[in-house]
């Protein structure tokens, strides 16, 4: 079939395998392109492994530690005449050129938050693994079923304690608004936190550590995010950011449990870009797109692997020190977060309107980078050409 993009508000129903494989292939080429991690892992789990820092988080281990990845992740097959979702095909892409450099790499296709694929992931690294020494948590996900209540949760991105309205950008009609948001209910921040708080990562690493499957000096990382002050009352003070504080929480116990064996949890501050989950965050893409255009000219601007890539490299592995904050998150959005950044990306927001929109950010960049999440806009893919949806996975049924 001839694969063509088809957005629906923040979200684009259709994706394109070729162009998610070439996509992948960048990624793959830049890690490449960088010296490789000594004494990085060797067998690693990531925990949301088909899109956005997942992805990353398992393309770095590959190529630049020569790790075997078993990856988990909640993504549609394509079937006859209808595609299947961007992180199944990136997933193709990945596993690809994975058995090309004849490293591991198998996934599992489903519910993180259930027991059942707990049980599942274990069964396989005893069987393929023996034991994994490093594991990424990076789900991201709108609910979550707890499975031993059957209760199903739902995260929201509200504000606490005050109505919040700012200046937001509709991606797709590139129109500049005010967006008004009214706050949370107890009940909601409580679902937020269930979902995209911490319970779930210890959750893992205690089933994990039980099964005997966790490497002794094992090293376990979640993501956050912070930003700048003007997304706080949405993001860092808000819903969200209460299930942040839930997930730091959560890395101090889990880093005390492993601290037994030598192992290690963090919990990492990337800094913003542009996926999936990101782009549903109300007033986020509009910050992006200028925030993009400033790290752009001052060479600093920085993808999912690029950042990850820092992780590994110059945080976690090679015999370095963590870039670590007063409270002991490491941070990478360490560039994002520079006192002149964030001046020339306030300046700018206290003028930007639909007018000047892409004369004042990168909204542009910003549309094609959504775009290329789904495989659309890459150089060299033929979007005439017939696609075949259907691409097999090495999965772990
Ligand atoms: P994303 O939407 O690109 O990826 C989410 C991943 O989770 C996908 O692999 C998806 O398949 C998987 N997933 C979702 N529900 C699942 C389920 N029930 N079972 C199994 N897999 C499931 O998201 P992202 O933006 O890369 O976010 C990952 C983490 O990074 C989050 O903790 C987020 O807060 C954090 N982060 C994101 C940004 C940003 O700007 N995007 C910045 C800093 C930190």
């Amino acid at each position: 079939m001839i694969i063509q993009p088809k957005i629906r508000g923040f979200i684009c129903t259709t994706a394109h395998p070729e162009g998610c494989a070439a996509n992948v292939r960048e990624q793959i080429a830049y890690v490449k392109s960088q010296p490789p991690v000594t004494g990085g892992p060797k067998k690693v789990l990531v925990l949301g492994s088909s899109t956005g820092y997942g992805l990353s988080s398992r393309i770095v281990p590959a190529f630049a530690c020569g790790a075997d990845t078993l990856g988990v992740f909640f993504e549609k097959p394509g079937q006859e005449g209808r595609t299947g979702s961007a992180g199944w095909y990136n997933t193709a892409g990945f596993e690809a050129a994975a058995k090309a450099d004849g490293l591991y790499a198998r996934s599992l296709n489903g519910d993180a938050f259930s027991d059942e694929l707990k049980a599942k992931v274990i069964a396989t690294i005893k069987a393929d693994l023996g034991q994994v020494d490093a594991v990424i948590y990076s789900l991201a996900s709108p609910r979550r079923t707890d499975p031993k209540t059957g209760a199903v949760y739902k995260s929201c991105l509200k504000p606490i304690g005050q109505t919040y309205t700012a200046k937001n950008v509709n991606t797709d009609k590139a129109l500049v608004d005010d967006i008004t948001i009214e706050p949370a209910t107890e009940e909601e921040i409580a679902e937020t936190v269930k979902v995209m708080g911490g319970e779930d990562w210890e959750w893992w690493i205690d089933a994990l550590a039980e099964a005997g499957v966790l490497a002794d000096g094992a090293t376990t990382v979640a993501y956050s995010y912070i930003g700048p002050e003007l997304t706080w009352p949405v993001y860092k003070d808000g819903t969200i950011g209460r299930a942040k504080i839930d997930l730091e929480q959560a890395c101090a116990r889990i880093g005390g449990k492993l601290a037994a064996t030598g192992g290690r949890a963090f919990v990492s501050v990337n800094k913003a870009v542009v996926t999936q989950a990101s782009s549903a965050i109300p007033v986020v893409p509009l910050y992006i797109s200028i925030l993009f255009k400033d790290m752009k000219a001052r060479g600093t601007h920085e993808g999912c692997t690029e950042q990850i890539q820092r992780l590994f490299a110059e945080n976690l592995y090679g015999g370095k020190t963590p870039n670590l904050d007063a409270t002991g998150r490491i941070r990478i959005d360490d560039w994002e977060m520079r006192d002149e950044v964030q001046a020339a990306v306030s300046e700018i927001w206290e003028k930007i309107n639909t007018g000047n929109l892409r004369e004042l950010s990168d909204f542009d960049a910003y549309q094609a980078d959504f775009l290329r999440l789904f495989g659309f806009g890459v150089d060299g893919v033929d979007y005439e050409a017939e696609s075949d949806p259907v691409r097999e996975l090495d999965l772990v049924e």
